[in-house]
């Protein structure tokens, strides 16, 4: 049995999905250290341009990691467009800037500044939203509008055997951690519930993303647990992961994804916060905090990065040490600022 989406279709910009329905050849792009979120609206959106008789190029500037492998359609993601390609539109999915879009762009400057653009995104940070866009904070995933998209624009959502759907289901999955955090609407569950309808599978899904890890990376979230510290009178919690945590457990750096999550379980931090090296002058800041309170796209503003009120994240230009003195510095001015009813 289908599942009616006709009553969110309002929402859904006349122009957006104008543009992205005509595309003759759309080239379309994830967020670097792509998730399944941007994933699976890149996939969704070209389910979309083929339906209605156009092709479809997917880029990303990082390889998809194995943790996505699961899902149809993963083999589809070049790390460069092909240079005679003759795109006619490019599609941006679940960016909150154009600098998410990685070295790809900067590789291919000239091409990604003249084609037309649409971007499809549900960053509260995102502020370059204009008339062919679909920004929507409310969104819990890109995901979510992408499906929105296909229903409005006539694509079954069962296409491809429910490859669509898995894909688009599994960037839901992602970003609401299965519909546990506060970004879960009723428009969420609507739109998954067509999903799931559509052939999309939900629980398996979910364990693959959250519940399902190779035993390498369980040591990796050992050590760097291990080592997890305290600051603020416990207002913050942070780790830090670097280059040699992943030679002594034989790991890649998309391993450390979920990471974060378990950090953000500490009952009593505001603020958990997990510093990556990333190479000799950069650091990865991920920072997740509890409803209420600091909003994560204010401390990661401050270096330059952006995302939502309760995840987001940085890349600081400096060695692991300094960038961990700074951002927590600014973390703990914005925690000791929240101020919660005490309980009695
Ligand atoms: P994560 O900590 O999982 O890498 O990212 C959390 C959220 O913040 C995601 O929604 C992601 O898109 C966003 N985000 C992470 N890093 C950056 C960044 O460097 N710049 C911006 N604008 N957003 C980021
Ligand atoms: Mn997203």
């Amino acid at each position: 049995m289908s599942v009616d989406l006709r009553p969110w279709l309002d929402a859904v910009p006349a122009a957006a999905a104008r543009t992205i329905a005509g595309a003759r050849h759309a080239l379309i792009a994830t967020h670097e250290n792509p998730d399944a979120d941007t994933l699976g609206a890149a996939l969704g959106v070209a389910a979309i341009v083929e339906h209605h008789g156009g092709r479809a190029t997917l880029v990303s500037t990082d390889p998809v990691p194995p943790l996505y492998g699961f899902l149809a359609g993963m083999d589809r993601f070049a790390q460069d467009p092909a240079p005679d390609g003759d795109y006619d539109l490019l599609v941006v999915c679940d960016c909150g800037s154009l600098d998410r879009l990685g070295d790809v762009r900067d590789r291919h400057r000239e091409l990604f500044d003249r084609l037309p653009r649409v971007l499809v995104d549900h960053h509260a940070s995102n502020t370059d939203g204009g008339e062919s866009d679909w920004v929507d904070p409310a969104a819990a995933a890109t995901c979510e509008l992408v499906t929105l998209l296909a229903a409005q624009l006539d694509v079954p959502l069962d296409a491809g055997g429910g490859a669509m759907a898995a894909a688009l289901m599994a960037g839901i999955v992602m970003d609401t951690a299965t519909f546990a955090h506060p970004n879960a609407t009723p428009r969420t569950l609507a739109v998954a519930a067509a999903l799931v309808a559509a052939g999309a599978p939900l629980s398996d899904i979910s364990r693959r993303l959250y519940r399902s890890k190779p035993d390498a990376q369980l040591r990796l979230f050992g050590r760097v647990l291990d080592r997890l510290e305290v600051a603020g009178n416990g207002l913050i919690i942070h780790s830090s992961i670097d280059g040699a945590d992943h030679a002594a457990t034989g790991t890649i750096s998309a391993h450390s994804e979920g990471l974060i999550e378990l950090l953000a379980q500490s009952e009593t931090a505001e603020v958990a916060i997990l510093f990556k090296e990333a190479g000799p002058d950069s650091t990865r800041v991920s920072v997740r905090t509890k409803p209420g309170g600091v909003d994560a796209t204010q401390l990661t503003g401050a270096f330059g990065g952006g995302g939502h009120a309760r995840a987001a994240g940085a890349t600081v230009a400096a060695p692991l040490p300094e960038a961990r003195a700074r951002v927590l510095a600014e973390a703990l001015r914005l925690a000791n600022a929240v101020h919660r009813p005490q309980h009695g």
